[in-house]
């Protein structure tokens, strides 16, 4: 299998590009996980609600009180939660494995702030290994898992955390005794900001960022034009692994999840038009296929609109369809792409949801009319209706359906820890002068590498390059096998 070698084989980083729109799951899809399907019923105790975790004295097993979680008793479970994740994330587990004997991240001190569920303490415990980071701190304001802190990692999270818990979690992860962070690991760029704001001086021991959100990135980018950035920053965001299973894989898995958690609908014959055949809408439209679904799309691209014709799904305007269609999904990144006139034209019980960007993409504002009336029907579910009794069914106020309404797949996590490892491990490995002040993409290597981890999952047997292929291509045997625009 393709080996890489942590140390030595990343070095052309591409500069982070200058374009815009950029695309991630961002910290929304922890929020996901804390909706009301979560699997996590069973860590509520209603007395745990009662004492806010701040002000309770807990110990772990280890003797250690150097966390704060809602109810360390619960650990037990956390634990079992995190062996199930662990099924799927395979990948992370050799990598562990392999870090194990090599110990890529020894004396590193890693701060992080990330969303705490299973999948994520499953990477958590990866650098909690003794020997490989010294310690990870989480602060994050979605479902508490407690196991981490059994493993060594000292979690500040709790699920309901006001706003003033969530940055007191982070200040208990910065401004800590006799520890100090050397290297960042942030998901919406939070963590970096405060330390930034309150802790500047933190920075001088900093050896490198990891920022896995569109949000972080954005921030970053903007650090390093004012010519703040003090420090190298790693865009795991763009890697394309990610971009591909975020966008093309988890949503051709996740529309139907979300739609049919809230909706119950049956998609054999139902006309549904998806706006936007990108790396979301080609998902949407090939699971919705699959389901004997009849399936238009409306594009502004025409190579998009030409790849739909190819794929066999009729290329409509929004407006030729909307009087016929039962579900209504929008993926552009684009705003105000189903408008008020829209809605108004929609037949009786039609379905309306947003897989794409943020809650811009549907005018929901429009819908906050005096003459309009909002049922709310189940949780992320309301009926709008008419003065004349026509009802649309909205799904998740116009926000992502998939992040508000299903789960998150844990293989898609697994690949994203996988590549938060990594960057984490180059950048703390890499020698002096490697990478500057600035904001660099994952070199294609790297992304090959997360790759090949995650294909002996499926017993996927890679075909080795002869010599002669090798030359003919002008190709390393061992990558990367794709220039870096791929
Ligand atoms: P993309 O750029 O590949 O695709 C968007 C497509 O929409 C493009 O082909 C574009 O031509 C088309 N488009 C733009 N405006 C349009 C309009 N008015 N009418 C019809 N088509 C229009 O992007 P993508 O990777 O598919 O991502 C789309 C959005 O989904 C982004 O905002 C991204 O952040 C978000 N996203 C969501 C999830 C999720 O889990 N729900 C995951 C990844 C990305």
């Amino acid at each position: 299998s393709q080996q890489i070698q942590f140390a030595d084989d990343m070095q052309e980083f591409t500069k982070f590009p200058t374009k815009t729109g950029r695309r991630s799951l961002s910290r929304s899809i922890s929020q996901s996980s804390t909706d009301s399907y979560s699997s996590a019923a069973s860590y509520t105790d209603s007395s745990d609600d009662e004492v806010s975790p701040r002000e309770k004295q807990q110990t772990n097993s280890k003797g250690s009180s150097n966390f704060c979680v809602k109810n360390i008793k619960q650990a037990e479970f956390g634990r079992r939660e995190i062996e199930i994740a662990e099924q799927d994330m395979s990948a992370l587990i050799s990598l562990r494995k392999r870090a194990q004997g090599e110990k890529p991240l020894a004396g590193a001190k890693i701060v992080g702030c990330t969303h705490i569920t299973a999948q994520t303490a499953v990477s958590g415990c990866l650098s909690g290994v003794p020997g490989l980071g010294h310690q990870l701190f989480h602060g994050e304001q979605t479902d508490c898992r407690d196991a981490p802190v059994l493993a060594g990692v000292a979690v500040f999270a709790w699920k309901g955390e006001s706003e003033d818990d969530f940055w007191w979690c982070i200040d208990r992860c910065v401004n800590v005794d006799g520890w100090q962070a050397n290297m960042i690991l942030d998901d919406g760029g939070d963590l970096t900001h405060w330390v930034y704001k309150k802790y500047p001086s933190v920075f001088k021991k900093i050896r490198g960022i990891v920022e896995e959100s569109v949000t972080g990135v954005h921030r970053l980018y903007q650090l390093s034009k004012a010519g703040k950035l003090c420090v190298p920053a790693m865009n795991v965001n763009d890697s394309v692994t990610k971009q591909k299973f975020d966008n093309l894989y988890c949503c051709r898995e996740s529309i139907l999840d979300g739609l049919k958690r809230t909706t119950d609908v049956m998609f054999g014959g139902k006309q549904v038009v998806v706006c936007g055949y990108g790396e979301v809408g080609k998902g949407c439209c090939a699971a919705l296929k699959a389901l004997g679904a009849i399936v238009y799309v409306t594009e502004i691209d025409p190579i998009c609109a030409l790849q739909a014709c190819m794929d066999g799904f009729r290329v409509v305007k929004l407006s030729e369809v909307i009087r016929q269609v039962d579900v209504v999904i929008t993926c552009t990144g684009n705003k105000n792409v189903v408008t008020r006139e829209h809605l108004d034209r929609m037949k009786n019980s039609c379905i309306v949801c947003n897989m794409g960007h943020s809650n811009t993409e549907i005018d929901v504002t429009s819908l906050r009319m005096p003459e309009l009336t909002w049922e709310r029907v189940r949780s992320q579910v309301d009926h709008v209706i008419w003065p004349d009794g026509k009802r649309v069914v909205l799904l998740a106020e116009g926000r992502l359906l998939n992040l508000s309404c299903s789960t998150v797949p844990t293989f898609v996590l697994s690949i994203t820890a996988t590549t938060q490892a990594l960057a984490l491990i180059e950048l703390y490995n890499a020698p002096e002068g490697r990478y500057k002040q600035d904001v660099y993409l994952l070199p294609k290597k790297m992304d090959e590498y997360v790759a090949s981890l995650h294909l002996p999952s499926f017993d996927a047997h890679l075909t080795e390059l002869t010599d002669d292929q090798a030359k003919y291509l002008g190709l390393n045997k061992n990558g990367p096998f794709k220039p870096n625009y791929y």
